[in-house]
């Protein structure tokens, strides 16, 4: 090939990946008058998000809620006003709901409800009373599952750990490492010394009023959460964004890096930038960074991704027995096939018609990963038969409609392995400047960590430049 037949383009950023992470990234640089190109291999932005419409019910194949827990989630939504609404849950979102013999209970809200509820034993209820006087755990390494018993006793960690860290990471909390997994509740007990004293301490803590934008509360956006990806997208132009693109290839040069990649029409195209950032799961990064030697970047790749099939029920319901809630976790001893159920038509306006209910169904996780090969008609047997044990639907009662979405590579689990991959992401970053390795393999797995490292970032590359 001729470098005349190579298109040539100059950007400050190249940006990889058109996710929530790529995006806001892309849309914060933008924001401060970046000169951005955006390259994406699919034909869509969003990534994971994306938000169908189907019989007049609104959605999620991906993500359904975030929660507002840093102000930078409030701040983008406010920027982006009014492309795009933040919409927070109803008040029945409060309501989560744990199986635990045969029907669901309401996690305890409360000093009466967390004295009555029959999820925790009456011993460890009266353990718990001593917890900010345990002593502090040693291992760093410590999983969230060890931790958990150790601090709260085996039935809070089989019937709210353990269903939590399903909810959250579709994992396993016997393999999840807590100071990288869930690292503000690492910092309750390494900071504080325990969890209740440390809850304390934060409580008391003086906030400046940016502090107090995050409210906590659950997340969407008015008419689903690809309202969100879309408006960004808007914003940053698209011609600063080129979907479609294969073979991408990062290659560090003298004054910069050059990034080299075939679009749709089989063209060879190549920008050259003072800064390359990646936003793609850890799978896809081998084939990007070919100049990083195959032992340094399997410490990266080796990130294993727990794979989720979710699956969207819309039903006319007028006699809906369950209580409205945000919606109900599976320990995994109850030994059901689902890892729990979403209510969305519960937290938000316009998910389902009157008179109707949208669920989400999740199957699978590291627990479960063979489920991601059932078939459709398996999993549509599995969900009708959970909606009369669980949701109390009679057997006849038929949903207006059912959609399947598998997701191989849903969540990425922090398990030992990931020291190994921070320190050899640092360490790259460090040995070539202009290089960012961004998105889901550092940083926190959820919505609201990927819009704070972006934003973070961005104002980084802002600042260094
Ligand atoms: C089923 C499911 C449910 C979830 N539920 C929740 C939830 O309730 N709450 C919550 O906060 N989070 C949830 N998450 C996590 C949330 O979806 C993610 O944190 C977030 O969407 C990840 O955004 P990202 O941009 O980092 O990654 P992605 O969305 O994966 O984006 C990466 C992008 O990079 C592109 N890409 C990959 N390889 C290449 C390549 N070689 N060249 C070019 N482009 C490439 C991909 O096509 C993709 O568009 C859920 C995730 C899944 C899968």
């Amino acid at each position: 090939m001729n470098d005349i037949d190579i298109k040539v383009d100059h950007r400050d950023v190249v940006v990889i990946g058109a996710g929530l992470t790529g995006l806001t990234t892309a849309y914060t640089l933008v924001q401060k008058n970046k000169n951005v190109m955006v390259l994406e291999r699919q034909s869509r932005i969003g990534g994971q998000i994306h938000t169908f419409e189907d019989k007049g019910y609104t959605f999620e194949s991906g993500p359904n809620t975030g929660a507002v827990s840093y102000p930078e989630i409030a701040e983008l939504f406010e920027s982006l006003m009014p492309d795009c609404v933040l919409e927070t849950a109803r008040e029945a979102s409060k309501c989560r709901l744990i199986w635990k013999g045969n029907k669901f209970h309401a996690l305890p809200s409360g000093l009466m409800s967390a004295i009555s509820t029959p999820l925790f034993t009456w011993y460890d209820k009266l353990r718990i009373l001593g917890e900010p006087l345990r002593r502090k755990g040693t291992d760093v390494n410590e999983t969230v599952g060890e931790l958990a018993k150790r601090r709260l006793g085996v039935s809070y960690f089989k019937y709210a750990v353990d269903p939590f860290v399903s909810g959250v990471y579709a994992g396993d909390p016997m393999r999840l490492v807590t100071r990288f997994a869930l690292p503000k509740l690492y910092n309750l007990e390494h900071n504080y010394g325990s969890f209740v004293k440390g809850a304390i301490a934060k409580s008391k803590e003086k906030k400046t009023e940016r502090d107090l934008k995050a409210t906590k509360k659950v997340f969407s956006a008015q008419g689903g959460l690809e309202r969100l990806v879309d408006a960004m997208g808007n914003n940053i132009g698209a011609g600063n964004i080129t979907l479609d693109v294969m073979n991408i290839d990062i290659q560090p040069e003298q004054s910069g890096w050059r990034v080299s990649y075939k679009s749709a029409d089989s063209e060879t195209h190549s920008i050259t930038c003072r800064k390359v950032i990646t936003t793609v799961g850890a799978y896809s990064l081998k084939s990007l960074l070919s100049f990083v030697g195959q032992e340094e970047i399997n410490k990266i790749c080796n990130l294993y991704y727990a794979p989720i099939v979710q699956v969207s029920v819309g039903i006319n319901d007028e006699g809906r027995k369950i209580r409205p809630s945000f919606g109900g976790l599976v320990p995994s001893c109850e030994g059901m096939p689902v890892l729990g159920i979403l209510f969305p038509s519960d937290c938000f306006d316009g998910r389902a018609p009157e008179g109707c209910s949208l669920y989400s169904f999740f199957i699978g996780g590291v627990k479960h990963p063979e489920a991601i090969n059932m078939t459709d008609g398996e999993i549509t047997e599995t969900v009708k038969a959970m909606m009369h044990k669980m949701l109390g639907y009679n057997e006849n009662e038929e949903p207006d409609m059912i959609h399947i979405f598998r997701h191989e590579r849903a969540i990425p689990q922090y398990e030992i392995s990931t020291g190994e991959r921070l320190e050899t992401i640092e360490k790259l970053e460090n040995q070539y400047p202009g290089l960012i390795l961004a998105g889901n393999i550092r940083d926190g797995i959820g919505m609201a960590d990927r819009i704070r490292q972006a934003v973070r970032i961005a104002n980084d590359c802002c600042v260094c430049n």
